[in-house]
């Protein structure tokens, strides 16, 4: 078999829950849309099962294959529904929809409910992108409320740059929203993994977490105990020499400086690992660093193995996970871990629980 793979540590994950819940205090909602950001939700949530107080999807679909797989905890829907349908659906499995626009009111308005539903009222307190205007949210609240269909209304909005601390944008998006939400009964929800970290003025009753549990720190740099879930890896396949002056790979991007040992690995931009990554970019050969050299194949890349002898063919290449930082990686590529992460597809995903570094 090909050994391009992707070990994913699901004792870190649970490690990066538990400080999420520490920092945070309140409950917190387990970020699993897009596959856990590449992870598998599945057994990402039945992992964090029982600990997990809710979980948080994009959408229908991925809240129904995680019912499916057992989780009985509230499964947040982070856009909402899309017809009434699915609103009859996302009754019927007791999901949590995001209400963001007035379509969706107006959809919970005409259909014929077979029981209350639980919403979270999504208010744009910045950010510009989904969400009721701050003006607007007592009278759609009061709305919500006297129709008759909705048993319980939360209070969620997203911030924009989380991640910059002290950014005064941030502290006014706190302020709009508690502006707002003043005086209206119902649960709040507004940080995200960088507000869980950097922002105590944005916690409330519940925080949504997604990268930081996977153990990439959106503040890197500090140090918040994170530890990385996912580590792709791959062996070298073939080695060769070439002499100084001489190119590797596709338009001879790399040219050698020196007699180079080129080392072949069994990785390439369909398995997610980013064709933008430049020409030294960190990755690790039998627990030692090096780097890529030339440009991104489909299947392939290719590393140099000049200063690492005794590495060669069978070697184990980390592109990203304990040693090789995957925001390293996504800050060479000019992206951020969150793509890299999600984009991981066609290599073998190997669950373990087993971790003897950490003690639970
Ligand atoms: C994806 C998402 C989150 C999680 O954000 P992280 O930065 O990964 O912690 C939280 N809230 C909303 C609305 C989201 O779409």
């Amino acid at each position: 078999m090909r050994p391009a793979r992707a070990l994913i540590d699901l004792d870190a994950l649970r490690h990066n829950y538990h400080i999420a819940h520490q920092r945070h205090g309140g409950r917190v909602f387990a970020v699993v849309k897009a596959n856990a950001y590449g992870h598998g939700a599945v057994a990402c949530a039945q992992a964090l099962s029982p600990d997990a107080d809710g979980y948080a999807v994009a959408f229908l679909e991925e809240a129904i294959a995680l019912r499916n797989s057992g989780i009985r905890r509230p499964i947040l829907l982070l856009e909402g529904v899309f017809s009434p349908d699915e609103l009859l659906e996302a009754i019927h499995h007791g999901f949590w929809p995001a209400v963001h626009h007035p379509d969706q009111i107006k959809m919970i308005e005409r259909t014929d409910l077979p029981a209350p539903i639980h919403i979270w009222l999504k208010i744009n307190s910045g950010m510009n992108r989904a969400g009721f205007p701050p003006a607007d949210v007592q009278r759609v609240w009061r709305q919500l409320m006297t129709c008759g269909k909705v048993e319980e209304c939360g209070f969620m909005s997203h911030f924009a740059r989380a991640d910059e601390p002290g950014c005064d944008a941030t502290a006014q998006q706190i302020r709009i929203f508690d502006e707002a939400t003043k005086g209206l009964s119902g649960a709040r929800s507004l940080a995200n993994s960088a507000a869980i970290l950097g922002w105590p003025d944005a916690h409330r009753n519940w925080a949504r977490a997604g990268i930081m549990l996977y153990g990439a720190d959106p503040m890197p740099g500090e140090d918040n105990s994170l530890l990385p879930v996912m580590t792709l890896e791959s062996r070298v396949i073939a080695v060769r020499n070439i002499a100084a002056g001489e190119p590797v790979g596709y338009g001879a991007r790399f040219v050698a400086a020196r007699p180079t040992r080129v080392g072949l690995v069994a990785m390439g931009y369909a398995d997610g690992y980013p064709r933008s990554a430049p020409d030294g970019t960190p990755v690790a050969v039998d627990n030692k660093p090096t780097a890529l050299i030339g440009r991104v194949s489909m299947d392939m890349l290719t590393i140099d193995l000049t200063d690492i002898p005794e590495a060669g063919i069978d070697s184990v290449v980390e592109l990203w996970g304990r040693q090789v930082s995957v925001n390293k990686v996504a800050q060479a590529a000019g992206t951020i871990a969150y793509e890299l992460l999600c984009n991981v597809k066609r290599v073998s995903f190997v669950w373990s629980k087993s971790n003897n570094r950490l003690s639970h």
